[in-house]
């Protein structure tokens, strides 16, 4: 692979998926900071974009400073933060959320000014936006409470649709596309998908930047999220093989998830 052929070599924006790339469960991938470093020193932007909506920007910035990687908040887009912008976009700062989620969406929401239902809270209260990201105490309660706001007109906003998660062990978990099937079930209504392979937190970061497609690069670990995503976004598209995806399974991918480019380890990105 050879990015220096690239016309006029211009800064690149790599765009790196965390979980199968940067890390994988506690455990940092082969030379993932010393490629970080090195894209850096020879002017590239170095970025970072997880679907798993669970934490805020501020815990994956010290969960990466923790593995040695330098990461400011400003670097860092998860789909928590993704929803919190499109929320500004569409001028809805204010406006009540009933949100099945975590620590990252609370704290994403709130910090734009969103008004964030959690739980049983407030049960009077008129919700016009449904939010559902990753929620390990998903239960019926919430489940109703999300299907009447939503049937009572509430606008419906999925941080992402991953129906499973892989765990450290090798097994998978539901994932927040599992929550998001149950309440498009109970409801009949599709949700704005806000995290990968759907387009909006890309082309966010490549705004964000004042970054052209051409010129940035979506590395990930998985075909049907990072690379259709990146593919959607006409950016280059790397796939790395220390995730989810075997070689053969890359070889073999197509269309929008055949990734331009397959690497072993991140390291070849210096090659
Ligand atoms: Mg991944």
């Amino acid at each position: 692979m050879d990015f220096v052929k690239l016309p006029d070599r211009q800064p690149l924006t790599y765009i790196f998926d965390l979980d199968g790339v940067i890390y994988r469960g506690d455990e940092k991938q082969p030379f993932a900071a010393e490629v970080l470093s090195a894209l850096r020193e020879r002017g590239d932007l170095v970025k970072f974009f997880t679907n798993n909506s669970s934490l805020s920007r501020e815990s994956y910035s010290r969960r990466l400073h923790s593995f040695g990687i330098d990461a400011p908040i400003d670097d860092i887009m998860t789909s928590s933060y993704a929803t919190a912008l499109y929320f500004i976009e569409t001028g809805k700062i204010g406006k009540t959320v009933f949100q099945i989620g975590q620590e990252g969406v609370t704290s994403e929401l709130e910090a734009v000014g969103m008004k964030v239902i959690k739980e049983d809270e407030e049960p009077e209260a008129k919700i016009d936006c449904v939010v559902v990201g990753i929620a390990t105490a998903f239960n019926y309660d919430k489940l109703a409470r999300a299907q009447s706001a939503i049937l009572g007109g509430a606008e419906f906003i999925a941080t992402n649709e991953d129906l499973t998660y892989p765990t450290e062990s090798g097994s998978v978990k539901p994932g927040n596309g599992a929550l998001t099937a149950a309440v498009r079930a109970a409801t009949s209504v599709e949700p704005f998908v806000v995290g990968k392979p759907h387009i909006y937190a890309l082309r966010k970061i490549l705004e964000h930047n004042k970054t052209t497609p051409e010129n940035a690069v979506m590395v990930g670990d998985n075909l049907t999220t990072d690379i259709i995503a990146g593919n959607r976004a006409s950016m280059h598209t790397v796939v790395v093989l220390t995730g989810l995806t075997l070689r053969e399974q890359a070889e073999a991918a197509t269309g929008e998830m055949k990734p331009d480019y397959i690497i072993e380890t991140l390291k070849e990105l210096l090659d």
